[in-house]
């Protein structure tokens, strides 16, 4: 692992599977304290318990990225427990593949909810703090689908490419007291694939998942750009499995 030596305090957003409890222990074996957040508590906390077991720091705290209010109101008491926070890791999303002639309209909904408010919330709770300390960092789970469209991903291809955007968005108005990344994962071991209705969109998703990389590929490269020196700002990093196309 790589450790600059400086201990930060991360917040991750949808910590309870996938990328994002990869993420958390990954960061929390390099020495930081992870705030790990979701909606199912029960399995935050499990994870917590394993983390801190093993000799590193970690809390749970429950969180619906949807929830501005929540949101906001969790970053504040990190703040005030903690002293600071550092990161955010702006992780939770949902993948509801459908073609559009499917019309799953509210499935489209969701996906903005979640995967776009989710993120522009984290990011609103989090700047008044940053500007504050005169630190922080801003790290989103874009995709492969935040550079590419294929059929029945327009939905969720539109809000990675919003995801895209949003961090870029962000670069481009902060000083340099404040970094930005955003990771594009290819196809990754997780539940995300778990929860898509549509027949035809959930077929074709078995034979495309084979390829699927350990979600600790991912966390590395959070790890990657979270460890550096202040002074440098890795921006985007995509990393995909070899095998995928
Ligand atoms: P998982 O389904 O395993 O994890 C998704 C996480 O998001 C869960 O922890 C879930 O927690 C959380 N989540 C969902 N809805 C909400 C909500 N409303 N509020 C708070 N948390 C929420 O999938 P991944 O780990 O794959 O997904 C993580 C990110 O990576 C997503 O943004 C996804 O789009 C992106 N990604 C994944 C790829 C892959 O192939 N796996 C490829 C490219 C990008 P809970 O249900 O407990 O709230």
């Amino acid at each position: 692992t790589i450790n600059t030596g400086t201990a930060r305090v991360v917040l991750v957003t949808g910590a309870s599977s996938g990328i994002g409890e990869a993420t958390a222990r990954h960061l929390a074996a390099d020495g930081h304290h992870v705030v790990l957040t979701a909606r199912r508590t029960d399995r935050l906390a499990a994870i917590v318990e394993e983390i801190t077991s093993a000799g590193h720091s970690a809390e749970a705290r429950a969180l619906d990225v949807v929830d501005r209010g929540a949101f906001q109101a969790l970053v504040d008491d990190v703040v005030a427990t903690r002293g600071r926070l550092d990161v955010l890791v702006g992780n939770a999303g949902v993948m509801l593949l459908s073609r559009l002639d499917a019309l799953l309209v509210e499935q489209w909904d969701r996906m903005i909810d979640v995967n776009v408010r989710g993120v522009y919330n984290g990011i609103a709770a989090v700047l008044p703090h940053f500007r504050a300390q005169g630190s922080g960092h801003v790290v989103t789970m874009a995709s492969i689908g935040a550079h590419e469209v294929v059929p029945t991903s327009a939905i969720y291809s539109a809000t990675k490419y919003a995801v895209w955007a949003l961090t870029e968005g962000l670069r481009v108005e902060s000083d340099p007291s404040i970094r930005v990344t955003t990771i594009c994962p290819g196809v990754t071991e997780s539940e995300l694939a778990e929860h898509i209705t549509d027949p035809q969109a959930a077929d074709a998703m078995v034979d495309y998942r084979k390829a699927a990389i350990p979600a600790d590929a991912i966390a590395r490269a959070v790890g990657f750009a979270v460890s550096q020196p202040g002074d440098v700002d890795v921006n985007e990093i995509i990393v995909r499995p070899a095998a995928q196309r």
